[in-house]
């Protein structure tokens, strides 16, 4: 016999990756190979594909591979690096951090200016390009959001600070792109780097590297492998060049169907707003909870660098928590990925899918269960939520 439990029904997912997949997604996925070398196939490519630079905000470069985050940032570090260039990583937390580390690996000669969880200051940035008089650093790299800590960072700020340095700056947006604003034409982003599995709604394996006419002047690199080269996926004409072999068949048809949905449903502006508003609703939560000195407080101090697809908190007794809303709710809140302390510290992902149900489940949940457990949190935390998502948009 089992216990009582109020885990049946529809599972809730927050965590921050892989984001909920709408069920249109999965249907949309949900087929047989069809012939490769036919034309539907090879006319669908393209349509997303031009789907794909409309989210992006470009009329550049883009160049598709099957893999997750980390293989795009692979394969826009074998485009823009020969070995030994000097390159200026801009850190705000765990994503920020292994992104440096990785094209370290990779032979690049990497700075780092750490902002421990305080998002990317211009004014230190431009401090840093004033220095290099010669132009050695070739590019200056930051995470729109690093997901971990919940920091957004102010992309045409720092675009700004850069002044005439003509480093390129690349933006990993794998936690931002249809989720938070992006204009990479307009804000002058030379590398844009995405992936499925977060705001774009679709299951994890494709990636995707924006890039810019000065990026793509750089030409082929000491460190440009065959597969990762992304002149030749970007200039394709046959479907298994864009792909470097067999396409990922079921993702473009996953992929058609969710930028259909972001892009000529929703609409673009109205998916950065809604996600807007559901990340205040978090916020007020989490304030209203930590009022009366319970320690419950949210990472990023200030609003306008928090995430709007991601909110971390601390909140002591944050594992305890987590396993009571995943066995007694069927809610599963995101780990606490680089915090000072992990097992005091959650995240609450309300990205891609996301809607207000979802987020009150989430936070009705941690409520639920802080009452459980006996973790003192102020009260009011679903009434404040409830307030903001009650404003009129
Ligand atoms: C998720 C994420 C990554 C890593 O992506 P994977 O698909 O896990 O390889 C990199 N950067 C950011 C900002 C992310 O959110």
């Amino acid at each position: 016999m089992n216990a009582m439990s109020l885990a049946a029904g529809r599972p809730v997912i927050a965590i921050p990756g892989p984001s909920p997949v709408p069920d249109r997604v999965l249907r949309a996925a949900h087929r047989a190979s069809p012939d490769i070398y036919g034309d539907d196939l090879a006319d669908l490519n393209l349509a997303v594909m031009t789907q794909l630079k409309r989210l992006a905000g470009t009329q550049g470069h883009l160049a598709p591979y099957i893999g997750n985050g980390h293989a795009a940032w692979e394969a826009a570090g074998a485009n823009l690096f020969n070995p030994g260039d000097q390159a200026l990583v801009l850190s705000s937390g765990h994503f920020g951090r292994s992104w440096g580390q990785q094209m370290e690996q990779m032979g690049v000669a990497v700075e780092r200016l750490d902002f421990g969880s305080l998002p990317a200051d211009p004014d230190r940035l431009a401090d840093r390009l004033a220095r290099d008089t010669a132009g050695a650093i070739k590019a200056v790299m930051v995470c729109q959001i690093d997901t971990a800590t919940g920091v957004m960072a102010d992309i045409p700020a720092l675009r700004d600070a850069m002044g005439d340095h003509p480093a390129l700056l690349v933006v990993d947006a794998i936690a931002s792109l249809g989720c938070a604003p992006m204009m990479m034409d307009d804000w002058g982003v030379d590398v844009l780097i995405s992936a499925s599995q977060k705001g774009l709604m679709c299951p994890p394996g494709t990636c995707f590297v924006w890039y810019s006419d000065k990026a793509a002047a750089r030409g082929r690199t000491g460190l440009t492998t065959p597969y990762w080269d992304w002149h030749a996926r970007a200039g394709a004409e046959a479907l298994w060049r864009f792909w470097g072999g067999t396409p990922p068949v079921q993702q473009i048809f996953a992929l058609d169907e969710a930028l259909r949905m972001i892009l000529d449903e929703e609409g673009l502006f109205a998916v950065w707003a809604r996600h807007a508003a559901l990340a205040r609703a978090v916020w007020a939560a989490v304030d209203a909870w930590g009022e009366g000195g319970t320690g419950i407080r949210l990472s990023v101090e200030d609003p306008m660098a928090r995430a709007s697809s991601v909110t971390a908190m601390v909140v002591p007794g944050a594992d305890a928590l987590r396993a009571w809303t995943a066995a007694h709710c069927g809610v599963t809140l995101g780990i606490g990925l680089g915090a000072e302390q992990p097992e005091n510290a959650l995240r609450v992902a309300h990205m891609g899918h996301a809607n207000a149900g979802m987020i009150l489940a989430a936070l009705g949940a941690m409520q639920a269960g802080m009452a459980a457990l006996g973790i003192p949190h102020g009260p009011g935390g679903l009434d404040a939520a409830a307030r903001v998502l009650a404003e009129p948009a």
